[in-house]
């Protein structure tokens, strides 16, 4: 294998889940990197995440993955009940064991986040750091902050989320020489938004689903689909909960467009106490699977470790210009209800840094051809988990006797085998980082 062309260096923008990862792993492919991140602390959404089967060798390479599996539980099944309590469908989320290796893992993404921050060497992040320009030379790219302060490096990798300001930066550039297809020139969509949160540690002895090895999701929903809570029992005793779902009155913007513009403005992870509280009205009379009421748990969570969030969905067509590459939910927006936006962003890493490692030159011309390839290697795989995240929010959320009928065959007449056939495809396409020894199982 040839090491990675001398002195090649990024700078990854955004320390989110994808900025980290990318960090650890070139970390570890022995590339120079350094993570800029807008927030002067990190604060990430104070709610659950589950990591698919598909990252988990991912993570047995870069050493972490024992820790993670402490860190969490592994994911059993997804229970879908009314409001009432009635039992309306199961869906098994086990996996082949054999065949894969791995169950998806749940656990507290603030914990999740806080590990993998500790694992990003002193000095390789600086918070405060907005980005607000990005210029590029035949050598070099600078980044430029809202502080002024500049950062120059071969590559920019821009992993700073759904309002990418990387993405933004390089749009106004394509748009300006009109080649930015059109699709991309439109704002993300959403029809859907939660109030999501996480409780401080509950008394096993009253919730004794909390000593339970692995996770059962509860799906509580409302009257037609409105509304919805989703409960999951984390590690450390604590309920990770979202409730939320397609309500219009909710949803739409003050022009009545269920769309939302790069601005960030309206992708709240900061405390909106009208509707948060609004939204969690509608869940009042839903009858708690583990007893008592769900106001409960809403009432247990410390007010720091709930947000509102708007669940948009966009996937877009370009990903990259010159030394500027785009990775995560910068360049593919997935609702969370299959629980994919994530292992997809760590699958965009890996596919990356493996072409970093091979490269060879530290020319524009080296990068394009990498990044058509990045982009030839991830796009139909990230649409594949687009697309399926929002089947699944359809199958759920959907209204109408004929979503009744849908909704009642594939939750109680879909056969485990048939379920494992189908992740067993998702899972099949599972890369490795060529730099690092293969996991043995
Ligand atoms: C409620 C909810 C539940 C979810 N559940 C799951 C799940 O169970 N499983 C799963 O796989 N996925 C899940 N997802 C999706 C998953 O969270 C995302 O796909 C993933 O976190 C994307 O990470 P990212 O690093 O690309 O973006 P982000 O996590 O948004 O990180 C972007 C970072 O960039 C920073 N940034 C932004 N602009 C700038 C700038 N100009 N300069 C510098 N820094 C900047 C931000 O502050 C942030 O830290 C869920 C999403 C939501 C909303």
């Amino acid at each position: 294998m040839t090491p990675p062309p001398p002195g090649l260096r990024v700078i990854i923008v955004g320390g989110g889940l994808a900025g980290l990862v990318m960090g650890i792993m070139l970390d570890q492919a022995g590339i120079d990197y350094h993570i800029l991140e807008q927030a002067s602390r990190l604060r990430p959404l104070g709610t659950s995440i589950s990591l698919h089967p598909v990252i988990m060798d991912l993570m047995a390479q870069l050493g972490l993955l024992e820790d993670m599996q402490k860190m969490s539980k592994p994911l059993r099944g997804i229970s879908v009940l009314s409001a009432n309590g009635r039992k309306m469908g199961r869906i098994d989320t086990r996996t082949n064991k054999r065949r894969h290796h791995h169950q998806a893992m749940v656990m507290s993404r603030p914990d999740l986040h806080e590990y993998l921050l500790s694992k990003i060497p002193p000095g390789k992040l600086t918070t405060g750091k907005r980005v607000i320009d990005i210029t590029e030379t035949q050598q070099d790219v600078t980044v430029t902050c809202m502080d002024e302060t500049t950062y120059v490096g071969h590559i920019v990798v821009g992993a700073d989320g759904a309002y990418s300001a990387t993405r933004q930066i390089m749009y106004k550039k394509l748009k300006e020489r009109g080649i930015l297809p059109e699709s991309d020139t439109k704002p993300l969509h959403f029809d859907k938004q939660c109030v999501v949160g996480m409780t401080s540690p509950l008394d096993p002895a009253k919730y004794p689903v909390l000593l339970d090895d692995s996770c059962e999701v509860k799906v509580l929903l409302g009257k037609d689909q409105h509304t919805s809570m989703w409960i999951l029992p984390l590690q450390g005793n604590r309920l990770a909960w979202c409730v939320g779902g397609p309500d219009p009155h909710l949803i739409q913007n003050d022009d009545g467009d269920h769309s939302s513009h790069g601005s960030g403005s309206r992708s709240g992870r900061d405390w909106y106490p009208e509707t948060a509280v609004e939204i969690c009205e509608d869940v009042r009379n839903f009858k708690c699977p583990y007893g008592g009421s769900v106001m409960d748990l809403i009432e247990s969570t410390p007010k720091g470790l709930v947000s509102k969030v708007l669940l948009e969905e966009k996937m877009y067509r370009t990903w990259y210009n010159g030394r500027v590459v785009l990775v995560g939910d910068a360049c593919h927006k997935i609702v969370p209800f299959f629980g994919q936006g994530a292992s997809q962003a760590i699958l965009d890493c890996a596919c990356l840094v493996n072409m970093f490692y091979d490269l060879t030159s530290n020319t524009t011309s080296s990068f394009t051809t990498i990044f058509q390839r990045y982009v030839d290697m991830r796009a139909e795989t990230a649409k594949v988990a687009s697309d399926s995240s929002r089947e699944f929010a359809d199958l759920i959320y959907e209204q109408g006797f004929k979503a009744d009928v849908a909704r009642n065959i594939v939750l109680r007449f879909t056969p485990t085998w048939l379920l494992r056939m189908i992740t067993g495809t998702i899972n099949s396409n599972r890369p490795n980082l060529k730099f690092l020894p293969l996991p043995k199982h």
